[in-house]
């Protein structure tokens, strides 16, 4: 079946959203009964109330996680188990990809067409990648001598806490889910407030493909209750989070003040996409400037909305990407035609629209968009020209389809400003050059670097940032795997058997 947006709007009027936790593989609502609501973004509806999980309940599922961890149905399971349940649940979210898809795309915003490619093909890729993986990762054994055997070995690390952002709300739960569980860990899933539904969905769905009760907990809520409350639970071993430095930095404190656990950061960004003089202004370099920017709605934290491009190129480059930027259709997200959906809420619409109206008064010069529309909340994508280094379009992150045009004379001014960020997640590189790509890509100090289009790489890669856009640790890869595994050494001392034996 293919959506149309008759057939979405149908399927949306008869989901019924399960607006509760699911721990030890139960729905439960909140000890204390407390709920808060999710909202349709594009019509400012109500959706459903949803369990808002406490101290009280986050307690319970790291119960219920150690002990799954600790009986080791899943953590110590035959690694051929876990793959064959997680390409089951593979599977499952193929079957089931419609109807999340359109779940998803109520709850966030985003076009059911992005939700449909993200959980259609992208999601259901991740559980299968690392599922295969889980019987494939091999240990070490190292250099002794005769009198000794000594092996690395790889374990899983325990029990996970995984808090997620709004923007990509499965795929990121898919992107610390499928290695943490690959791993053998037990996981306590948080997903962002504004988009809860398509993860509880996804764990009935994991259920079914037959996740052990206790291995997999979903736990709605605030960030400042259920987040902090995972983020300080003295029984949990690692959190990996996506969102805001701000928040980030708060995981740091409260490992610091609970129990040391091991923190993973993937953060924001205010990435460059950079077109050196001797790039040629193909119609797919405009498209890839543009979907760096505008592509959901630039609520992506890789988006590439400092856009320096050499003098000698900037007006033409200005007016192709302005025509491009008023083809998006921006509308109802259950449209498969639309192109750009809602802003996630409310006060997201108006702190995006407050940096539209700083840009013009601080004086870059607005081509095209910029305005707003009701009674969802939606945002024409605009383009900047004229942005200098010092405005807040060219310093903040924005987390909306603002695009920012910003003439470098030369490739040394350009790869100054690119640096001057506190920033490293994302940057993408335009040239002909390979010497100068290569210049460009040593240089850059960030976690990818992109040469001549847009991409974040894919499951085979690792995500992550430099400086404020991250930690150490890598989303994606097999490196992800590693953020969800300990390293043993066990160390036999051998004596020469004896002839006689
Ligand atoms: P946050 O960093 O606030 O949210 C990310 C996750 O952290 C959510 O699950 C959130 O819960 C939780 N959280 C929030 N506050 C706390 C807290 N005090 N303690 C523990 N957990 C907490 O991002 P926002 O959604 O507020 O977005 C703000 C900005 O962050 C965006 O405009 C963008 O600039 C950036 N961002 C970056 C993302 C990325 O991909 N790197 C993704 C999302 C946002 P809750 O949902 O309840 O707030």
């Amino acid at each position: 079946m293919t959506l149309t947006k008759e057939s979405a709007h149908a399927l949306a009027s008869k989901l019924a959203p399960k607006g509760l936790a699911f721990i030890d593989g139960k729905f439960a609502t909140a000890a204390d009964g407390a709920t808060f609501d999710t909202i349709n973004p594009a019509t400012g509806q109500l959706i459903t109330a949803v369990a808002h999980c406490g101290t009280a309940d986050v307690d319970r599922a790291v119960k219920a996680a150690r002990r799954s961890f600790d009986d080791g149905a899943w953590s110590r399971a035959a690694p051929e188990f876990r793959k064959e349940v997680m390409l089951r649940l593979a599977d499952l979210v193929r079957t089931h990809r419609e109807e999340l898809a359109v779940l998803e795309s109520i709850d966030s915003g985003k076009t059911v067409i992005d939700c449909l490619h993200e959980i259609g093909r992208e999601v259901p890729t991740f559980f299968q990648w690392y599922g295969e993986l889980a019987d494939k990762s091999f240990g070490k054994v190292a250099p002794t001598g005769e009198n000794a055997l000594a092996l690395i070995v790889k374990e899983p690390a325990g029990v996970v806490g995984l808090v997620l952002p709004w923007n990509f709300p499965l795929l990121m739960a898919a992107w610390k889910m499928a290695p943490a569980l690959a791993a053998g860990c037990s996981v306590l899933v948080k997903p962002a407030e504004q988009t809860p539904l398509s993860v509880l969905r996804l764990a009935e769905l994991a259920q079914e493909a037959g996740i052990p009760d206790g291995v997999l907990n979903v736990l709605p809520g605030l960030g400042e209750t259920t987040g902090q409350a995972i983020g300080r639970h003295p029984d949990i071993d690692i959190v990996s989070f996506t969102g805001s430095t701000e928040v980030g930095g708060y995981f740091l404190r409260y490992a610091g003040e609970s129990n040391l656990k091991v923190i993973g950061l993937e953060m924001g960004g205010k990435s460059p996409f950079i077109v050196l003089d001797d790039a040629d202004l193909t119609d797919d370099l405009i498209e890839h400037a543009a979907m760096s920017a505008f592509w959901n709605g630039g609520q992506n934290c890789s988006a590439n909305m400092r856009q320096l491009v050499d003098r000698s190129l900037a007006d033409e480059f200005a007016h192709r990407v302005t025509v491009r930027a008023k083809a998006f259709r921006v509308g109802d997200p259950l449209d498969p035609a639309t192109n750009i959906g809602a802003m996630v809420t409310a006060e997201h619409q108006t702190r995006v629209m407050g940096y539209i109206e700083r840009g013009s008064a601080e004086g870059a010069r607005l081509l095209t968009g910029g305005g707003s529309t009701g009674p969802g909340y939606f945002i024409e994508p605009a383009v900047f020209a004229d942005m200098t280094p010092t405005m807040s379009i060219a310093r903040e992150e924005i987390f909306g389809p603002v695009l920012g045009i910003l003439p470098v004379a030369g490739m040394e001014m350009a790869l100054r400003i690119a640096r001057d960020t506190d920033y490293g997640l994302h940057a993408t590189v335009f040239t002909r050059d390979i010497d100068r790509a290569i210049h460009m890509a040593r240089r850059l100090p960030c976690g990818t670097v992109s040469v001549n289009g847009f991409s974040e790489g894919d499951v085979k890669t690792p995500f992550g940032g430099y400086k404020r856009s991250g930690s150490l640790a890598r989303d994606n890869g097999t490196e992800a795997m590693d953020q969800y595994l300990q390293t043993k050494t066990i160390w036999f001392s051998t004596a020469r058997p004896s002839a006689a034996r």
